[in-house]
């Protein structure tokens, strides 16, 4: 049987995806004493298939705020964090948005540079300019969003991970948490395949699997499995040099770079949700893989001479209002139950800013850095969905 490396912690979390590892070393550098657990491996869950994108362009401020709060967590990696490599490649981003969002993508893009984003709206024919061989048919304007690009995910968790583990904290992979323990409504630690870890504070970082693990300390969580494809495809010898990575609303598709001679290829409609997060993810199906190429070669016909390289599914746990959520749980479950989870396909890029402000939330009570009560379990019981203030029509944001 595995040993656990510590039989007590004053914060256990469960997931060493990037955002309990992010947690994990903002708490430990703050000098709490941290035991970080996965029932796999680092990355082993969405961050370990996640597109990496580092953006800013959201429809919801709050959510724009904290990835521009950790965006130099990635582009000066060795200064803040100082383990491994989280590979950051600026390629500049691109986000274009139809007719009808137009309006919406001109706000938002304004209070994002409120908060110095820098982000300008560009036209479809400018667009087209920056990307080229781009067709714009379809698009009404665009996001322009020269500093942003892409970062590897796995290796963002591992280095978080290391650090967080140089400033004290232990780690231990292949232990499953089999239940959140509760004594007179207080979490008094967990029960894991590798005998029991008393804490007073757990944390909910596990994914797609956030509800089940909830659920063993009584809680219901709004939080279900949302499963989704990428493909990485070959770039043809005649290929534009500098292509960014571009999110495309009109055609609800998105690719990027990888390295010099691929292509990282995603649907934004399309995806499954629900069921159990324990059913095998199972391959992409043929259907699925032959509309991602027409949409990406409708987009930029030079890819009509790339081939197929590599298809894979990934699983992130979605919310209704796809935000997370976050915090503790309130008057819903027990004192000392913290909430990390239900990123919704989009928590790789926030994961440094969360973690600094929920580690405040947890050690002093409240999230100075960044407000993040929105984002409590509350809201859904209480009807506060979190809507963007300039809302786009797309699934998957
Ligand atoms: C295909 C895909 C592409 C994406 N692209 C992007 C992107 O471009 N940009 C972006 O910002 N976001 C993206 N996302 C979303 C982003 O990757 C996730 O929101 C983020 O990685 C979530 O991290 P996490 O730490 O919350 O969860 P996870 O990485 O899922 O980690 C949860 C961990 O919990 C562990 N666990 C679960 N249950 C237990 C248990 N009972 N005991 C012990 N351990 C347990 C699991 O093994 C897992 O390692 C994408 C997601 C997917 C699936």
């Amino acid at each position: 049987m595995r040993q656990l490396p510590t039989r007590t912690a004053d914060v256990v979390i469960v997931g060493a995806g990037v955002q309990g590892t992010a947690l994990a070393l903002h708490l430990a550098r703050r000098g709490a004493r941290v035991a970080v657990l996965d029932r796999a491996s680092v990355g082993a869950g969405a961050t370990g298939s996640s597109s990496g994108f580092v953006r800013m362009h959201y429809d919801l401020l709050l959510e724009s705020e904290l990835a521009w709060r950790s965006f130099p967590w990635f582009t000066d990696w060795s200064e803040r964090v100082g383990d491994g490599d989280c590979g950051f490649v600026r390629t500049g981003f691109l986000q274009l948005v139809p007719p009808g969002e137009a309006d919406a993508l001109r706000a938002n893009v304004a209070a994002q540079q409120g908060i110095g984003i820098e982000t300008s709206v560009i036209s479809a024919s400018d667009a087209a300019a920056l990307v080229p061989g781009l067709r714009v048919d379809g698009v009404g304007v665009g996001a322009w969003e020269p500093r942003s690009g892409y970062a590897d995910p796995t290796g963002t968790a591992a280095g978080l991970l290391a650090a967080a583990r140089r400033h004290g904290a232990t780690y231990a992979g292949g232990v499953t948490v089999t239940s959140i323990r509760v004594e007179h409504g207080r979490v008094a630690g967990v029960a894991t395949d590798a005998g029991e870890l008393a804490s007073p504070v757990v944390v909910d970082a596990a994914g797609a699997w956030a509800a089940d693990l909830a659920h063993t300390a009584g809680v219901d969580l709004p939080v279900v499995p949302w499963r989704h494809d990428t493909a990485y495809l070959g770039l043809p010898a005649d290929r534009p040099d500098g292509i960014p990575i571009v999110l495309d609303h009109a055609r609800s598709v998105y690719f990027r770079p990888e390295g010099r001679d691929l292509l990282l290829v995603g649907l934004e409609d399309g995806n499954e949700t629900g069921g159990s997060p324990d059913r095998p993810l199972g391959t992409p199906d043929d259907g699925l893989m032959a509309t991602l190429v027409d949409r990406v070669v409708s987009r930029v016909p030079w890819m009509a001479g790339g081939d197929f390289r590599s298809a894979a599914r990934g699983q992130d746990g979605m919310t209704p209002d796809q935000r997370p959520i976050l915090g503790p749980v309130g008057d819903a479950g027990p004192d000392g139950l913290v909430l990390c989870c239900g990123f919704s396909g989009t928590g790789f890029k926030t994961a440094p800013a969360i973690g600094e402000s929920l580690a405040e939330w947890i050690l002093d009570g409240e999230p100075r850095t960044i407000d993040l009560r929105r984002f409590g379990l509350d809201r859904f019981a209480a009807g506060r969905l979190v809507e963007g203030e300039h809302p786009y029509q797309s699934l998957w944001r």
